[in-house]
């Protein structure tokens, strides 16, 4: 049963900010509530005061710009980046990225938001942001600040938001000509969380040589990893099965995986491995 709360449903986005500056470590933000809904059942967390945003159109958007990329406000749901037809043309990985997280309905509630707020390792977007090097724009009473969404998250469930801060708004840069970013989870049923997780983004010369790489693990550690020495490994080279054997071994050996019931440390390196190996070959193959 969930403890008994105060529910608060500011006008405003600069209302929003005042309550969270007045009620500190007592109030939580509420949006979509499929993640803080269930550790309130579970009594793992105990706000005194919910403040919920999920109506605030002011962080409901989607914006395109040749040159500062995709905006997306925090509110957006998952569905709504699902379907939009911007992000389709734009940054695909992201509409199949959402395609295949949770259920309909649980995407049409869920905020992306919400998904980088709750920092579940485990979580989809925020591998794929990161190799599309996104960054954030938290915001509150004292004013904004960004930094990239890579150095958002600190620890499980834990990131640099501070208690009077809110998640405003994710940024994408524009997408890079002759470059592909690809994301694939491994789970045992559809739409269920990722086991592991592996997004790799490619960027091409115009003779096929890697100009850049970028790779992002989820499930593979406390925080979504980035396997730099593997990306280090291709950059500078062609396709070249053996390569990407070499980078799939070298971010194997820089996660920091756990054992649990979903797979051991060993079958989740494992999983790296030949993840980051197939993912490499398929970024590369989608810029040619
Ligand atoms: C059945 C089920 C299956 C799921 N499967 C997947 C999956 O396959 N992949 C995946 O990635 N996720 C999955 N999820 C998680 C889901 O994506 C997240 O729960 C959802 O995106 C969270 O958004 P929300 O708006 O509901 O956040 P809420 O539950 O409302 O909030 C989550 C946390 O973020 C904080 N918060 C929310 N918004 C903000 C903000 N703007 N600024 C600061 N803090 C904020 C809250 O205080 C809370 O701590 C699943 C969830 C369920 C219930």
């Amino acid at each position: 049963m969930i403890h008994d709360f105060h529910y608060l449903k500011p006008a405003s986005l600069g209302e929003a900010l005042s309550m969270l500056a007045e009620y500190g470590e007592a109030c939580k933000i509420i949006c979509g509530g499929q993640s803080l809904l269930i550790l309130m059942r579970q009594g793992m967390v105990r706000p005194e005061y919910l403040i919920d945003i999920k109506h605030l159109k002011e962080l409901d958007y989607i914006t395109f710009d040749e040159k500062e990329g995709l905006s997306i406000g925090a509110t957006t749901t998952h569905r709504t980046i699902e379907k939009s037809e911007t992000v389709k043309k734009y940054y695909p990985v992201l509409v199949e990225m959402e395609r295949n997280l949770a259920s309909i309905q649980t995407r049409n509630w869920g905020t992306i938001g919400g998904n980088l707020a709750h920092a579940d390792p485990a979580g989809d977007p925020a591998p794929v942001l990161i190799t599309l090097g996104a960054e954030v724009t938290m915001t509150s009473v004292n004013g904004e600040r960004k930094m990239p969404l890579e150095d958002f998250f600190v620890d499980y469930f834990t990131t640099e938001l501070k208690e009077n801060e809110l998640l405003k708004e994710i940024r994408v840069p524009p997408p890079e000509p002759k470059s592909a970013c690809v994301y694939y989870k491994f789970n045992l049923l559809k739409n269920d969380m990722a086991i592991v997780g592996v997004a790799c983004k490619v960027t091409l010369m115009d003779d096929g040589t890697i100009k850049d790489a970028k790779i992002c693990l989820a499930n593979a550690g406390r925080v979504p990893i980035r396997a730099k020495k593997a990306e280090e490994s291709v950059k500078g080279e062609k396709y070249n099965e053996k390569l990407f054997e070499k980078a799939g071994a070298l971010a194997s050996s820089e996660c920091e995986p756990v054992s649990d019931i979903y797979g051991s440390e060993e079958f989740r390196r494992h999983l790296v491995a030949v993840l980051t190996r197939r993912m490499l070959a398929s970024a590369y193959k989608a810029v040619k």
